[in-house]
């Protein structure tokens, strides 16, 4: 199953899988602030891909103290087939009033302007947050989904944004949110 939608120079695709098996120049970890790997997305990429991940995201822990809400890092790919793995934190969901939206977006414009650094070709999100931290799935696929919009209105050399869901719930939250835009 995959939809998608062309933002400017950017195809966005949905798909229904598992991201530790995309082919991407980079996938996107929900990670948590301190980087020490954990359930759901996060496990299944650490297991995936491999220690050199969780060595590397040692390293970004004594040097920078871990990765706040909203914020993005960088570490390589490991044995997934991906060469870098970004690894973004999005809000632990409380109700909604502290902020959760705003560092939901920025999870998702810190891991795009990242890759861009990078000079990157293709991206593929999971569907940050809406998990074990609780976000409520039909708001946070408009935000991922309009940040990605807005963010594919600038210069990028991003040309493939793909969002991989796990569950069909999530796939058509997010199928219905992109079919809403134009
Ligand atoms: P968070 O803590 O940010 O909520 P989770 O990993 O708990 O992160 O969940 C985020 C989303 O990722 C959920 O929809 C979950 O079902 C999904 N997910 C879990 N494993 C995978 C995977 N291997 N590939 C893609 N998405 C996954």
């Amino acid at each position: 199953m995959a939809e998608a939608k062309q933002f400017n120079k950017t195809t966005v695709t949905l798909v229904r899988g598992d991201i530790t098996r995309q082919e991407a120049d980079a996938i996107v970890n929900a990670a948590n602030s301190a980087l020490r790997g954990g359930g759901g997305v996060d496990g299944a990429i650490h297991r995936a891909g491999g220690p050199s991940i969780m060595e590397e995201c040692v390293q970004i822990r004594k040097m920078d103290g871990g990765c706040l809400p909203g914020n993005a890092v960088i570490t390589g790919g490991g044995k997934l087939k991906c060469q870098y793995v970004i690894h973004a934190v999005g809000p632990v969901y409380r109700d909604g009033r502290v902020d959760e939206a705003k560092i939901l977006a920025n999870a998702y414009q810190s891991s795009l302007v990242l890759a861009n650094s990078y000079e990157l070709h293709s991206i593929a999100f999971p569907s940050i947050g809406t998990g074990a931290y609780g976000y409520p799935l039909e708001e946070a696929a408009g935000i991922a989904l309009d940040t990605v919009q807005k963010f594919c209105q600038t210069d990028t050399t991003l040309g493939d944004v793909r969002f991989v869901l796990f569950d069909q719930f999530s796939y058509n939250a997010f199928v219905e949110k992109l079919a809403s835009m134009s």
